[in-house]
């Protein structure tokens, strides 16, 4: 796909087109637009719109390639329109996402990216590209895959994750609930719709991992 804009590239996979359909659907109720700006272009905007800066040009070799970085922020994007977008100073997250927005952002891109490889990638781990000095971070397919089970011990848990979207931008959500089984490759909305009854109840924590069918103690 080389040469194609990273726009069409999004179009032409299910997790994109869902992501898209969310933003048309809800920018027609909102009279809230997403501008997708080159990032030379700094004239300020006045009103109501979602300002994406993006290099058109630049070349990104981690995680993906540079639909996925723009995906990811069409995520944010999604959620600015609708005003339901936190930063850290309302939920922060720790294991280096930082804030619910990016964690949601980045397990979405990831969603994405499965269906673009077929599962056979690298995934991103965290909102750090990479540590200072660092070469890239990255999580294996076997990792992203079982993600819903807290493996990062993550302070959310992908169940509060998981509940927050649910609850928040249900269209988007149930959009992407119903793509096809097994593409993308590790959808882990449909994932955690289908077990979302057990997932609830099996008192998942980091010490106890939901997939080896112990319960914690109730506290
Ligand atoms: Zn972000």
């Amino acid at each position: 796909m080389g040469r194609e804009m990273p726009g069409a590239v999004i179009a032409a996979h299910g997790v994109g087109r869902a992501l898209l359909a969310e933003i048309r659907n809800w920018s027609r109720q909102t009279h809230r637009h997403v501008k997708i700006v080159p990032d030379y272009y700094d004239k300020p905007y006045e009103g109501k719109r979602a300002i994406i800066r993006f290099s058109p040009g630049l070349k990104w070799t981690s995680h993906g390639g540079s639909d996925v970085a723009l995906f990811h922020e069409l995520v944010h994007a999604s959620r600015s329109i609708r005003s339901v977008r936190l930063d850290v100073r309302d939920v922060p997250v720790d294991q280096d996402y930082g804030d619910q927005d990016e964690y949601l952002a980045i397990v979405l891109a990831n969603i994405y990216l499965s269906e673009k490889t077929k599962g056979n990638t690298k995934f991103r781990p965290n909102h750090l590209s990479a540590p200072p000095g660092g070469t890239v971070l990255t999580m294996s397919s076997d990792e992203f895959s079982n993600l819903l089970y807290n493996t990062q011990g993550v302070d959310m848990s992908p169940v509060r994750l998981m509940e927050n979207f649910r609850l928040t931008q249900r269209s988007l959500y149930d959009l992407l609930v119903r793509l096809p089984k097994d593409n993308p490759k590790f959808n882990l909305v449909k994932q955690y719709e289908e077990r979302r009854e057990w997932f609830l109840h099996a008192w998942c924590r980091p010490s106890v991992p939901c997939d080896t069918g112990a319960r914690a103690a109730v506290p």
